[in-house]
């Protein structure tokens, strides 16, 4: 039995490094793949970082459900594929969704989930990340700064918080969090049965 874990943070506080070092650290997890109408930014690949697809396509994805949620996030669509997510889950494949809030309500709501909320250390921090990541506009940026704080503000829906200051410990707190999850005794149950049936047949 894998599980579904939920990351939201708001845009510049860490989460697509924190992300990075977990699957490199981590066994047995991958992220989900989610399709959206934003235009890639440069380095961006098609099927690595997003499906990126247009609106005609993107709706017709939505009428037809194939997505476990979507969102209007910063005036583009983002929706996580239901089928892709259920194959890596058939795999025995533990799935993370980086998603926002929005997306991650309608989750929690539908299946058994654990989700993760990252938060930066300080409104400071988070401006500079935003600006030495200088791939969006500064429109974008100052849009981004706006919406931080109304993201962060549903961080209570969430089972974690993290913040991420030290990025070491924060990498160690999330790998910690998969982990628990992991020994978690109905996991274990399945995980560990021919231990459980010698022991107690
Ligand atoms: P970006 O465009 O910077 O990669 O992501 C912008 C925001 O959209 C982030 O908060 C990210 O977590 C969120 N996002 C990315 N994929 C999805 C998705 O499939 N569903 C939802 N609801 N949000 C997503």
């Amino acid at each position: 039995m894998a599980n579904v874990i939920i990351i939201s943070a708001p845009s510049g506080a860490g989460k697509t490094s924190l992300v990075k070092d977990l699957l490199s650290k981590v066994d047995n997890i991958q992220v989900s793949i989610s399709h959206t109408t934003r235009l890639p930014r440069p380095g961006e690949v098609d099927g690595i970082d997003y499906y990126f697809v247009d609106s005609v396509k993107f709706n017709e994805k939505d009428a037809h459900g194939d997505f476990l949620e979507s969102a209007d996030v910063f005036g583009n669509q983002y929706g996580t594929s239901i089928s892709k997510v259920q194959n890596l889950l058939d795999s025995g494949i533990d799935v993370i969704l980086e998603i926002d809030w929005q997306g991650a309500e309608q989750v929690m709501k539908k299946i058994n989930t654990k989700s993760i909320f990252i938060i930066p250390p300080s409104i400071k921090s988070l401006e500079e990340r935003l600006n030495s990541r200088a791939q969006d506009s500064d429109e974008v940026i100052k849009k981004r700064m706006n919406q931080a704080k109304s993201e962060i503000s549903h961080y209570e829906n969430y089972d974690y918080l993290i913040v991420n200051d030290d990025f070491d410990k924060a990498s160690l707190e999330l790998q910690s969090i998969i982990h628990s999850l992991r020994l978690e005794t109905a996991i274990q149950k399945e995980q560990q049965k021919n231990i459980l049936n010698e022991l107690i047949g």
